[in-house]
């Protein structure tokens, strides 16, 4: 069984509190796009894995992948186990969900291969113990997500927009920068009703008013690159660029296929990690489906 594990962005992202354990509450809109790690799973005795693609990551529990497969495992009883190869596409350490990304893959694949039939929101239970991200990786669509990314609604999309994504540095530990964000920090709050509105409608420049990241300053102070591939992006005919998650990618949407190539053209002889992909709906994919 082979399946793409797609990656998202953060259209908007506002923090509006924080539990007593120390989780932030968040308010965001995100949306899978096009950019996807390559997971394969076939039936085995046990749970193995091994990994491919750039970065190659190490093959062992600290991989959400692997750690997917042994949750599910544990939850269902289920006695076999999967040969699991993931190859790596999506930037780490970047805001785009790639671990999530990867946990959701597999718990929607094996899901399937070992016939378990558990209902997408049990996997959203079980997603949700291995990271905030998962269960909306698992839903994916135009999504709403509030709480610590548990509560998700999912809302109408006019239309998908081409993207170019940069991670123009080393890749951020959400952990360090939700550590350090703290509201004097912010520069921009994003209105999440209007952007919800221009991305129903397709309004580009509503949509381009509505967004913020409240995170971007306290990332931008850590990695100089994140203003600086900001500033290409808008001078190359982005509508909107901004940071997505903590960072460390950035991401420029674009009203056409061909405005986007270009900025991908020439954002890619400036930063190696320079990606083409556009918004999309579903965010894991099996090969093989129409
Ligand atoms: P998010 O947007 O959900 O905050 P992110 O995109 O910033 O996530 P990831 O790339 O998903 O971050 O993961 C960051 C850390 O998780 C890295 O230290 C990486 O080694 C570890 N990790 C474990 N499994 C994976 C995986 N399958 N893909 C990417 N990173 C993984």
């Amino acid at each position: 069984m082979r399946l793409k594990a797609r990656a998202k962005i953060n259209w908007t992202l506002d923090i509006v509190g924080q539990r007593a354990d120390g989780y932030h509450l968040m308010d965001m809109l995100m949306q899978p796009v096009t950019l996807s790690d390559d997971i394969t799973l076939e039936k085995a005795d046990q749970v193995t894995l091994t990994t491919g693609g750039t970065p190659l990551l190490p093959a062992d529990e600290r991989h959400l992948a692997y750690r997917a497969a042994l949750a599910l495992k544990a939850h269902t009883g289920y006695p076999g186990g999967a040969a699991i190869h993931v190859k790596k596409h999506i930037p780490v350490g970047a805001g785009m969900g790639g671990g999530s990304a990867d946990a959701a893959g597999v718990l929607i694949g094996l899901n399937r291969l070992w016939a378990l039939n558990l209902s997408l929101s049990e996997l959203e239970a079980i997603g949700l113990t291995l990271g905030a991200d998962v269960p909306f990786c698992l839903r994916g669509g135009l999504t709403r997500t509030t709480g610590i990314g548990e509560c998700m609604e999912n809302l109408p999309c006019g239309r998908c927009w081409p993207l170019v994504v940069v991670q123009p540095c080393e890749g951020l530990s959400t952990k360090e920068i939700f550590t350090a964000y703290h509201e004097g920090v912010v520069d921009a709050r994003p209105d999440n009703a209007a952007a919800a509105l221009a991305l129903a409608q397709g309004d580009a420049s509503a949509l381009s008013d509505a967004m913020a990241n409240v995170m971007q300053p306290v990332s931008e102070q850590r990695r100089s690159g994140i203003a600086e591939a900001i500033a290409a992006l808008n001078a190359r005919g982005a509508f909107a660029a901004q940071m997505t998650g903590s960072g460390s990618a950035v991401f420029g949407a674009f009203t056409s296929t061909d405005a986007a190539k270009a900025a991908f053209e020439a954002a890619q002889r400036l930063w190696e990690r320079t990606y083409l992909c556009e918004s999309c709906m579903e965010s894991v994919v099996f090969d093989n489906e129409p």
